[in-house]
């Protein structure tokens, strides 16, 4: 009788873990109609966004982009790329006909203190890196254009200015709120000898599209999934309404900052809400927190914590599972992609990273599943957020649905989708989520209009490439 009413006890608290997975499961669901209306609420708040500043939780931000490279650019650039788990310098040299005859990158992690201290300290190394890089290079700085990257939302009114409006993805320095960020980067250029300014501010989705629309002049936006996420376009500028006097063309780029929406249609689950617990970044980066790669590995890391909580499957033993952020988004994707059958990588996250001991094959099933219902949910949200974008655009098929309004707008036309981020390169079945998702909302006809296009570090080379087209307009334009 006593085992008996052991196993049943045992099996009750097996119950009890399996019952946080499908409370996940139904609070994370996405289905496609629901993911249209997604779609939908994000491009209401673009054009929001575009009519007044504050009308919109997503910022729709001028950025003084209103040409973008065309192959002709041609000599030798600087850029720095900012915003993610580490920073890049690199060094690119143009020749014509959307030709990069070289290209030098380094990547340099940024210690956590540097991102949470001063801004002199941080723009510091930043300008240190750079001499370095241009000392070992045998290069001259002098004079030349460089284009900096910075992937934070900033305000502009001019390419080569811009003030910073906050810290997202858990950077937080507080006296730089405010201020302007190439001038802080040109001040420590100059107390680290270096005789070149900022040409052209810009934000990681604007250099992605710029050297999306360098190798095809189809591409209309870009979008990056890595640390944080965010789009920018090409809009009209008859369709913007706000700070008329900044639009100098017909087309600007704007920096969507999609990461502050909030998609009415999906729950929140209490591991989302845990955000708002005690970090300096409350939960108004909705969209963000579930979509991207510093926080998708923390949510996983909050659902196992409730497992253990509710039942014993992780045993009794010490674990590491309520240290915030021990569990990383690398390895949620390493978790989900385990194909041995015994799910030995699983076996292994599980022991090294939160010393979790001989989990046995079921329970490890049932992590993974939890890493795939959290990827699955950011994936197909990424993809709505792609069609809200093509939806504003009038890219998504729906001004060409009939035969009727075909004859008179014509079929609809390719557009390409430049795409940046460690998250969508290094995880092959968040693609494939995405993806399916793209064509489930779009329908195959449209979706296969729709081409997705990675841009290898196209955040950096998209700086340089607009720093090389401001800097030779500036020299057109000068007496
Ligand atoms: C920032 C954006 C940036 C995105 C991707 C977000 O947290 O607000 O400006 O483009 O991350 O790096």
């Amino acid at each position: 009788a006593a085992l008996v009413s052991r196993r049943t006890a045992a099996r009750r608290r097996w119950n009890r873990a399996v019952a946080v997975v499908r409370g996940l499961e139904e609070g994370c669901a996405t289905p496609t109609e629901r993911l249209r209306r997604v779609a939908n609420s994000l491009a209401i708040e673009m054009f929001a966004g575009l009519a007044s500043e504050g009308a919109s939780k997503v910022r729709m931000l001028l950025t003084c982009v209103d040409a973008l490279p065309n192959g002709s650019e041609q000599g030798i650039y600087y850029a720095i790329d900012l915003g993610g788990t580490s920073f890049r310098v690199m060094k690119l040299e143009l020749g014509s006909g959307s030709m990069v005859v070289n290209k030098k990158v380094e990547h340099q992690p940024i210690p956590e203190e540097l991102t949470k201290g001063s801004s002199e300290d941080l723009f510091n190394m930043i300008a240190f890196a750079l001499k370095n890089f241009i000392e070992r290079e045998g290069g001259s700085a002098e004079g030349k254009a460089l284009g900096f990257t910075f992937s934070f939302p900033v305000r502009q009114a001019s390419i080569s200015s811009g003030s910073l409006i906050r810290w997202t993805k858990e950077f937080s320095i507080e006296e730089a709120v405010g201020k302007d960020v190439a001038q802080c980067l040109n001040e420590a250029l100059v107390r680290n000898g270096l005789n070149l300014q900022v040409t052209a501010l810009v934000n990681n989705a604007v250099g992605t599209l710029a050297m999306g629309h360098y190798y095809d002049e189809d591409t209309v936006a870009s979008v990056i999934i890595g640390a944080g996420t965010n789009a920018s376009y090409i809009e009209r500028s008859a369709a913007i309404t706000k700070s008329r006097c900044l639009l100098t063309s017909e087309l600007m780029v704007v920096n969507v900052e999609w990461g502050s929406f909030r998609p009415p249609q999906i729950p929140l689950t209490p591991y989302d809400i845990c955000f708002n617990d005690g970090t300096h970044n409350h939960y108004d980066q909705a969209f963000e927190k579930m979509i991207s790669g510093v926080y998708l590995g923390e949510v996983a890391r909050l659902v196992l914590q409730r497992m253990a909580q509710e039942s014993d499957v992780f045993g009794s033993s010490m674990n590491c599972l309520s240290t915030p952020f021990i569990l990383s988004t690398p390895c949620l994707a390493a978790i989900r992609e385990d194909d041995s059958p015994d799910l030995r990588v699983v076996g292994r996250v599980l022991e090294q990273q939160l010393k979790i001991q001989d989990v046995p094959l079921k329970t490890r099933k049932l992590v993974m599943r939890v890493c795939d219902i959290i990827t699955q949910r950011a994936a197909r949200l990424a993809a709505a957020g792609i069609v809200a974008v093509l939806q504003k655009i009038g890219r998504d098929g729906t001004l060409c649905g009939t035969t009727e309004a075909r004859k008179i707008r014509g079929e609809p036309k390719r557009s390409v989708v430049a795409i940046e981020g460690g998250l969508y390169q290094g995880y092959s079945i968040f693609r494939e989520y995405l993806n399916e998702a793209l064509d489930e909302i779009l329908g195959d006809e449209i979706a296969s209009t729709v081409t997705l296009r990675v841009m290898e570090e196209g955040s950096g080379i998209g700086a340089a490439l607009l720093a090389a087209s401001y800097s030779s307009t500036r020299q057109q334009h000068s007496p």
